[in-house]
């Protein structure tokens, strides 16, 4: 499984995976156990495209550990999707979901392609291929999909309908984040924006700024966008917004509506008539109080983390910063860091609810989800801000410790096979 550390992003997952448990003194034997993923899977996805040629897709999941219950995980569809960065995002699910104490292990699935370039058929077609491809290693009670990078409730409606068709009744339960009509959860399609928003102005309380936050968001998709739409709400000014397509800026405060019809119009953000156009990396090293990376990794590099002017760090994404930008960081006691596993965790504890409500075909108010939401969040920032407190260590480490620890722990205590 060694060759999975020739991808950079599963070896920087490493990285934080050893020093944590470094710090925890984990022991050898436990260590091993609990890093490594435990099951792997790599199918070829054949699809007819919309030309009459065949394309064959690669398509991966990865089920990180299985201790605690089900794996719960997203599916990406994106270029860079292979092995190594599918099962990185498989090990931050673990830890993500232990933090926030979700009967889950963590999983992540992709297809390597670029989603802009298929047509709604090509798009199905490949969805149900790969569902079809992965039937016997997902289910209900064993591994649960949702959407990531590149998918959309569409892609899970897709996914739960090639699944059911197998089972020959509904399976809603199969995958989370699906459309609201056919047993989605009220608030999920927004909970990872919005709960970033939340932790956001929490940490701003924290660190005594005042509620009319100059924010920069890269990323304008699911997570960036109601990340931004939930802070303009609360008062903020959404002073820059970057995508695929570009980068944009406007001190005064972009009109997030306008955008977002620009965005649906154009496919991006680039040619905003109302903000000025920017250099996509510049954006990130624009003066702001609060900076939230919600597109991809390693974008927060260790030069990029000395030049940045924002008072809070918010990791919508996952893995948006390096370990070399983490020790610039530690030297940087001014900027509040809000981990990934904290800050975006918000999507996966409302496709907890999502499950909980379809199992018990039982569906609560968005007001109930949002109530359950915030306080989840509340008291997982406070563990971790008291574990800051009592480790002296960073807000990463200590979020990362108290996901290992119990994941090790519940291993610890089940024991070993025969
Ligand atoms: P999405 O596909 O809805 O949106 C992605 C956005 O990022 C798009 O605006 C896209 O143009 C932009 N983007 C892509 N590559 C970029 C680049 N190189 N530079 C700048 N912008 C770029 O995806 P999403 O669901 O919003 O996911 C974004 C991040 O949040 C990912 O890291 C994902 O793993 C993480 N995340 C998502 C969820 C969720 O519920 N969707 C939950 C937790 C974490």
């Amino acid at each position: 499984m060694r060759f999975l550390l020739d991808n950079p992003t599963f070896a920087m997952a490493c990285q934080q995976f050893d020093q944590a448990a470094d710090l925890l003194e984990l022991p050898q034997n436990l260590r091993e156990r609990t890093k490594w993923p435990k099951r792997m899977v790599s199918v070829a996805v054949p699809v007819r495209m919309d030309s009459g040629e065949v394309s064959v897709f690669s398509g991966y999941r990865v089920q990180h550990h299985l201790s605690l219950g089900p794996t719960k995980g997203g599916i990406r569809y994106a270029p860079s999707v292979d092995l190594g960065e599918v099962a990185a995002l498989a090990m931050w699910m673990s830890w993500k979901c232990a933090l926030m104490q979700l009967p889950y292990g963590g999983a992540k699935g992709g297809v390597a392609c670029d989603p802009g370039k298929l047509s709604r058929r090509e798009c199905e077609a490949l969805t149900r291929r790969y569902t079809q491809e992965l039937i016997s290693f997902i289910g209900a009670r064993s591994d649960i999909p949702a959407p990531d990078l590149g998918t959309d409730e569409q892609v899970m409606a897709w996914m739960m309908d090639t699944y059911s068709t197998h089972a020959g009744f509904a399976v809603p339960e199969i995958v989370t984040g699906k459309p609201v009509p056919i047993g989605g959860s009220l608030g999920r399609r927004e909970a990872t924006g919005r709960g970033v928003a939340f932790l956001v102005n929490r940490a701003a309380e924290l660190c005594k700024l005042s509620s009319s936050l100059r924010v920069i968001v890269q990323g304008f998709g699911n997570v960036g966008s109601h990340a931004a739409l939930e802070l303009a709400r609360t008062g903020a000014r959404i002073v820059g917004v970057s995508d695929r397509t570009g980068a944009i800026h406007r001190a005064g405060g972009i009109d997030l509506c306008a955008l977002q019809q620009h965005v649906a119009r154009h496919g991006g953000v680039r040619g905003f008539p109302e903000a000025e156009p920017i250099d996509a990396r510049q954006i990130l090293l624009q003066p702001c109080d609060v900076l939230i990376p919600a597109a991809v990794e390693r974008v927060i590099t260790g030069e990029v983390a000395e030049k940045i002017q924002c008072r809070i760090l918010a990791e919508g994404a996952n893995g948006p910063t390096t370990p070399e930008a983490d020790k610039v960081l530690a030297e940087r006691p001014e900027v509040f860091l809000l981990p990934d596993i904290l800050c975006n965790a918000g999507g996966v504890v409302t496709s907890y609810f999502e499950w909980v409500q379809d199992l018990q075909s039982f569906f609560w108010s968005e007001r109930e989800v949002y109530d359950a939401l915030y306080r989840i969040l509340e008291q997982a920032l406070a563990t971790i801000l008291k574990r800051v407190g009592k480790q002296k260590s960073s807000m990463r480490m200590a979020a990362l410790m108290i996901g290992i620890e119990r994941v090790a722990e519940a291993k610890r205590l089940r024991g070993l096979f025969p």
